[in-house]
């Protein structure tokens, strides 16, 4: 079973279809979300339906609980976006779809398993909020040892934006640190969290749209390019999306 994992769109139309389309090229037999389809970005409707089409499952990410329930811990810009979010879905004038996507965007779960992994947002311990970063590695074994305690082999989650596998030893690889053809085969014996990158938000300074691709095995990470411009045209358009969250998307952070 091959799986394609996107994550963290955030009303990135451009991105997600470039990525559905890289997607299609491949030999893949589902493909699943690990969140935050909304929040930041221009077109977080049709960003929803089309994820409501085309992924077997879909997370719940701390922006799609902010914009359906109330945004925590959000910078200005971020909540500003959640509230202009949430008024394209109320401006909806046909009962039916309106109702169709609210039952979807209510029906996103915290947590799923599947074979080896546990598949959450942000981390196995709090699914929705927590940030593992690359540097926790390195600067916080014990919160690192404490995460991995929370699953039984691999974890697979969004969030931070950034991708690459953290081991249990621990450490932290970037895809480009893994060997040939960005992938990461499993080493038996050792817990992995993959985190999948950022179709509509990149913050690893490579303004591609990320993706990964699991298998029994290992994974895959793939990037492709997409019109960063129409996007950023978009959001600055919509004068409640700060302009930064524009600029941003050309350098990857
Ligand atoms: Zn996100």
């Amino acid at each position: 079973m091959r799986t394609a994992v996107i994550s963290d769109i955030h009303g990135n139309l451009e991105a997600l279809k470039v990525v559905l389309a890289d997607i299609d090229e491949r030999s893949v037999d589902r493909i699943v979300c690990l969140g935050d389809v909304l929040g930041y970005g221009p077109d977080p409707v049709a960003c929803a339906d089309l994820v409501a089409e085309r992924c077997e499952w879909c997370l719940m990410g701390n922006h799609d609980f902010g914009v359906l329930y109330e945004p925590t811990n959000f910078n200005l810009a971020a909540e500003q976006a959640c509230y202009w979010t949430r008024r394209q879905f109320d401006a909806e004038p046909d009962e039916e779809s309106k109702t169709r996507r609210l039952t979807f965007l209510n029906q996103l779960r915290v947590r799923v398993e599947f074979d080896d992994f546990v598949c959450v947002h942000a981390s196995p311990r709090r699914p929705i909020n927590e940030y593992v970063f690359p540097e926790d590695a390195l600067n916080s074994p014990n919160k690192m040892k404490q995460i991995f305690d929370w699953i039984p082999k691999y974890c697979l989650c969004g969030h931070t934006h950034v991708p690459g596998v953290f081991t249990d030893e621990p450490e932290f690889y970037p895809p480009d640190e893994i060997g040939d053809d960005d992938r990461y085969n499993f080493i038996e014996g050792e817990k992995a969290i993959i985190n999948v990158g950022s179709v509509g938000q990149p913050r690893d300074l490579d303004p591609r749209a990320a993706y990964a691709v699991m298998d029994e095995t290992g994974v895959s990470f793939h990037r492709v390019e997409y019109n960063i411009e129409e996007t950023a045209a978009r959001i600055r358009a919509v004068p409640e999306l700060n302009n930064w969250l524009a600029d941003r998307l050309f350098e990857g952070r």
